[in-house]
């Protein structure tokens, strides 16, 4: 369904820039059907409206000594109840632990695995989260992009909704790769572990500029941001996968897993090292949100197509009207040295 808006955008695009042209030739070329569709560039407008004011906090990608974390499950889902989390997902390595026991009317676990590939000596891990089956890895001696969509498959087939994870992670995959696969549902954009290379470097260009490719060259998918929490008593910033530094916060009806799952599988969500959004409107050609304690020295900028800068404010509440040309439209929060992620929202 994305991809096929997507294609209509594209189409829609290229007849902008035909009737575009039209002060300077002739538009006789140009049939009746398409400068009817030039009439209804005025009524550009986004693809989804939205209304987002009410969020739960929690962490999709999450480790204890079920895996390779340092701290017993107790300890783990402890820590991210003591620290204002509503939600969390352990999502071992190849396991699926049963966690509903530590679910309350204020706190829910959700079903979660970290499906553990390998191809050649790359690590291909994808974490299925809503799901009902414990999912092993693949690991054998294949291309990253076969082994990974297999493990989407696998995974949504068990009804889960997936994440492609860490893809600078002993620089698995780049974007060329990436492009070729489908049929997940969002990609880890920044991550609590200090070993995954998202800024990237000399082999490959950071998780966030990947997500800008997919958006612009494949198609629509939801951006992630997790702890991958690992350690749980000695805190460094660069060398230890601490809880608390990159979390999901999701407008949700009510907080039981059904609801959060659905959430999370429209978008309806943003995502966040830092700053806090108390309200997301995307409406019409209108693009509104506010940030909670802003101050002098916050940005907003709104990104499109390729990641390009399509305007940068200051202003709170932060506002941007589309005018057509942006393919896609998100936000990205800088405030006290701290970002947060809007999704995308496509122009119809
Ligand atoms: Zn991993
Ligand atoms: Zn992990």
């Amino acid at each position: 369904m994305m991809l096929t808006s997507f294609s209509l955008n594209r189409w829609l695009r290229s007849v902008i820039f035909l009737s575009g042209m039209c002060s300077l030739i002739s538009c006789s070329s140009l049939s009746p059907a398409k400068r009817g569709t030039h009439l209804a560039i005025n009524g550009t407008k986004f693809d989804r409206s939205v209304e987002l004011k009410h969020f739960f906090k929690g962490n999709l990608h999450t480790h204890s000594q079920e895996s390779d974390g340092d701290a017993p499950l107790n300890t783990v889902v402890e820590w991210y109840k003591r620290n204002g989390y509503d939600f969390l997902s352990m999502t071992e390595h190849d396991k699926l632990v049963d966690t509903s026991s530590h679910s309350t009317s204020k706190f829910i676990t959700l079903p979660g695995d970290e499906i553990t590939g390998r191809s050649y000596r790359v690590p291909i891990h994808v974490n299925a989260i809503c799901g009902k089956s414990q999912l092993k890895g693949i690991r054998e001696n294949r291309q990253p992009g076969a082994i990974l969509q297999d493990q989407i498959n696998t995974a949504r087939a068990d009804g889960a909704l997936t994440i492609v994870n860490h893809p600078n992670f002993g620089w698995a995959f780049g974007a060329k790769i990436l492009r070729k696969v489908g049929d997940f549902d969002f990609l880890e954009v920044t991550s609590g572990h200090p070993l995954v290379n998202e800024n990237g470097g000399e082999k490959g260009i950071s998780h966030e500029a990947l997500w800008d490719d997919y958006l612009t060259h494949r198609g629509s998918v939801w951006g992630v941001g997790v702890d991958d929490s690992h350690h749980y008593s000695d805190f460094d910033i660069a060398t230890k996968a601490n809880p608390g530094r990159a979390w999901v916060q999701v407008a949700a009806h009510r907080l039981t897993a059904t609801e959060v799952c659905s959430a999370l599988q429209r978008g309806d969500f943003y995502f966040s090292r830092g700053p806090v959004i108390t309200r997301l409107n995307v409406k019409g050609p209108t693009f509104t949100l506010v940030v909670s304690n802003w101050n002098s020295s916050g940005t907003v900028e709104f990104l499109g197509e390729s990641g390009r800068t399509l305007n940068t404010t200051r202003t709170m509440p932060a506002v941007y009207q589309i005018n057509g040309s942006e393919g896609y439209v998100r936000a990205r929060i800088t405030l006290n040295g701290a970002r947060a992620w809007t999704q995308p929202y496509f122009i119809q």
